[in-house]
């Protein structure tokens, strides 16, 4: 079974004939000719149906998985998803509506984030969207909304956990937090919430992103159900639903591993029969972004010149960070580290150079590769950026030095 487990080589992931990297079964050149102008996205549409399956596979069967559309809220592959998961985590009205497009009942959806406005809680209440709040504020405004417009709004209450989740490449839970309610505030909040008559759905405890370390999020989806058993005696009513937030990480840098899927369903195979013993009316939802998304997507430049300065070769070509943005190393790294990238039309030839590959900005930061050994290319040659398929097109400062936008495809 762990054989299975796509590994972090980028020339395993999508199939390569006559050196030319294959995406949704098509070859990159063709699919290139097809856009008709690079750079742009390509998505894999079959590489995120095996990574459901995959997850179905390894993750025990009453686990629903939710879609965190911020990764990639690509209509297409929303709605490609929208037909393998179970619900969806939006955190704005505009995801929002792009999720109440697809097949997915109202309900099935989950509004989280702070900050949420009079007329973007309006909306989603009428749509009958699960509101995650995020704090007692939230909470009012809420209720007096949904009595402004006579609804009973559908609440879930967003835990900031008295733990973190280790190794996280992003801490969103545990310490002071502008994310959730402080768990040793969520019993006030409950006993609030049961006199306003709110539909009191449960709660959404999310402790981190892009963590590799399967331990790590074994250890805090035990913490996560003690957490929530804990809370859940101040409910005013049965809890539904419990996100148990995701955090899978997916491989990006020379040295990552891919995680350990398997260990992570056996853990949470031996924690359910005591979640359903202390929870027998709750649903366990894992929610998940780049996990779904991120390695069935490839980002696709050309080169336009190739340069040598002091003895240094840089590529140089029509994409760079304002597309992608962590490929530059600008979206929360630390020390910079090369995303994996090759040459699509050539991935494969015996002659290779050290080469930087560089965008069109005139900004230093706007670096694809940096000294990575790589094919040999020329002008004309397609460079392809791989795991991009999520925090890509909209984590990148598109308008800066207003550069078309690049195009999307689902293959
Ligand atoms: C961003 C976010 C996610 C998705 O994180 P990934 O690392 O892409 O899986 C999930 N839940 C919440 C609440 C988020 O803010």
């Amino acid at each position: 079974m762990r054989d299975s487990l796509p590994k972090h080589a980028p020339f395993v992931q999508f199939p390569i004939r006559n050196d030319c990297l294959y995406i949704g079964g098509v070859a990159l050149t063709r699919l290139a000719q097809r856009v008709g102008t690079t750079p742009f996205y390509a998505y894999d549409r079959q590489k995120i149906t095996e990574r459901i399956a995959l997850l179905r596979r390894h993750l025990p069967p009453e686990i629903l998985l939710h879609y965190a559309m911020k990764a990639n809220p690509m209509p297409a592959v929303v709605q490609h998803l929208a037909g393998l998961v179970d619900g969806m985590d939006v955190a704005s009205v505009g995801e929002m509506k792009i999720a109440l497009d697809t097949i997915l009942p109202p309900g099935s959806i989950s509004f989280a984030g702070p900050g949420k406005k009079m007329h973007e809680l309006s909306s989603a209440i009428a749509a009958g969207v699960v509101l995650n709040v995020e704090s007692a504020q939230e909470l009012e405004l809420i209720a007096q909304t949904g009595e402004s417009l006579g609804i009973t709004p559908k609440v879930a209450i967003r835990v900031n956990p008295d733990f973190e989740l280790r190794s996280s490449g992003m801490k969103m839970g545990g310490g002071s937090k502008p994310f959730g309610v402080d768990a040793e505030r969520v019993p006030d909040m409950l006993m609030r919430l049961g006199a306003m008559g709110l539909d009191f759905v449960g709660f959404h405890i999310f402790s981190g992103s892009q963590n590799l370390n399967a331990a790590a999020i074994g250890e805090a989806h035990a913490k996560t159900f003690e957490l929530a058993v804990r809370v859940a005696e101040h409910a005013p009513s049965a809890v539904r639903l419990l996100n148990i937030g995701g955090g899978f990480g997916v491989p990006y840098f020379p040295g990552n591993q891919a995680l350990d899927l398997p260990a992570i369903g056996e853990n949470l195979q031996r924690l359910m029969p005591e979640v359903k013993r202390q929870l027998p009316d709750t649903r366990i939802a894992i929610e998940l972004g780049r996990y779904m998304v991120a390695e069935a997507g490839i980002y696709v430049c050309r080169i336009l010149e190739r340069k040598l300065s002091r003895e240094q070769v840089f590529l140089v070509t029509d994409g760079g960070l304002h597309h992608h943005l962590a490929a530059s190393g600008n979206f929360g790294q630390v020390v910079r580290k090369n995303y994996p990238v090759i040459i699509g039309n050539k991935v494969q030839s015996a002659e290779k150079e050290i080469v930087s590959i560089v965008g069109p900005l005139c900004t230093p930061l706007d670096i694809l590769a940096e000294q990575m050994q790589i094919t040999k290319a020329s002008v004309g040659d397609l460079v392809v950026v791989l795991q991009s398929g999520a925090y890509g097109l909209t984590a990148s400062p598109t308008a800066f030095l207003n550069h078309p936008v690049p195009m999307e495809v689902l293959v």
